[in-house]
């Protein structure tokens, strides 16, 4: 329900689903917003109606490591441990605007969501499980609850949307009180619904894509709106990339990592031939190479590591050589 001044077509209409319940005229409309009647439930208006765009957030543009590194001196943390944003960097986090969606709870997510004055998180998805993608899900526990208003029930209850081999892996996640997400249900922390093919929200389809033979079982999600626009997020273990599946071709933006690079690293380091890096990881220049086999338009990088020694400034420089590439900062914010 945003950006009002955008509607074109002099009428609005309520959905609920894909049924149309109600047409406005733009006057009532006005008076509708004055009023601030904003928060019927089960009823929105269409972004593609009011000509809205997708909205997407970096929350946290870092890899496994954030930036500064505790402890490290090296020239990239301590100009981080300055100047902060954009030169910090919290762990791979991302929000979809239009529906709420938090994307992965790294374990600096409760500094990422203030940096970025998020107001609401309705939904939640995970890419997979690594520790860099998942460990500050604690932080989730904080985000509704308030021991003095709720009788230790939290106000409201995010929903948990998991792709089959990502909820087999969450059954397997214990805390003291037994399986966490067990736990977390009963508590009404996050309510658990699983992901067939695809799922509906609002006027976002969100289409989970497996990557196969990964060790780290991540997916990497499609997120479609009704006017057919696409964004492809990939931050992390996206080896082999799932060419065979139809959902990753032609996409207006692919937000994925750089991979890794061969030149510039700490010391002069140059991956040996038969390092383990090459197996785990694309490099900068396939990557490159896949966002021109799949037809992105847009490239946004994320997932940035401190250890490719790289600052802002570095990245800002490389975006001038490539037309069609971001690199992101925390609270990076574009409209597809
Ligand atoms: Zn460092
Ligand atoms: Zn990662």
């Amino acid at each position: 329900m945003r950006l009002l001044n955008t509607i074109k077509f002099g009428f609005l209409y309520f959905k609920k689903g894909s049924e149309v319940l109600r047409t406005y005229s733009l006057d009532f409309v006005e008076k509708f917003f004055s009023e601030g009647q904003r928060a019927f439930k089960n009823i929105y208006i269409s972004n593609s109606f009011l000509n809205n765009n997708m909205k997407l957030t970096i929350l946290g543009s870092g890899g496994i490591i954030p930036i500064p590194k505790p402890l490290c001196q090296c020239k990239i943390c301590k100009e981080a441990r300055e100047k902060r944003v954009p030169y910090s960097r919290t762990g791979p986090s991302a929000f979809l605007h239009d529906i709420n969606l938090l994307i992965d709870t790294p374990p600096q997510i409760a500094d990422s969501i203030n940096n970025a004055n998020l107001k609401e998180i309705d939904n939640l998805i995970y890419t997979h499980l690594d520790g860099d993608h998942f460990d500050g899900h604690s932080t989730l526990i904080s985000l509704y609850f308030d021991g003095t208003k709720y009788c230790y029930k939290p106000k409201k209850t995010i929903n948990l949307f998991v792709p089959q081999r990502i909820n087999e892996k969450l059954k397997t996640i214990t805390s003291q009180y037994g399986n966490l997400f067990d736990f977390y249900t009963k508590d009404k922390v996050v309510k658990k619904k699983t992901i067939k093919n695809k799922i509906k929200i609002k006027d976002i389809t969100i289409i989970p894509i497996f990557v196969k033979e990964n060790p780290a079982t991540p997916y990497i999600y499609l997120f479609v709106d009704d006017k057919g626009k696409k964004i492809l997020y990939a931050p992390c273990d996206t080896k082999p990339f799932p060419f065979e599946s139809k959902y990753v071709y032609d996409v207006d933006l692919f937000a994925t990592q750089p991979g890794f690079f061969e030149t510039g690293l700490k010391d002069g380091f140059v991956y040996p031939q038969d390092d383990y890096t090459r197996v785990e990881l694309y490099s900068f220049n396939q990557t490159l190479e896949i966002a021109k086999r799949i037809r992105a338009k847009k490239i946004l990088f994320i997932h940035l590591e401190e250890y490719w020694n790289r600052s802002y400034d570095d990245y800002q420089k490389l975006e001038k050589k490539y037309p069609n590439v971001i690199f992101a900062y925390d609270g990076f914010s574009l409209e597809i």
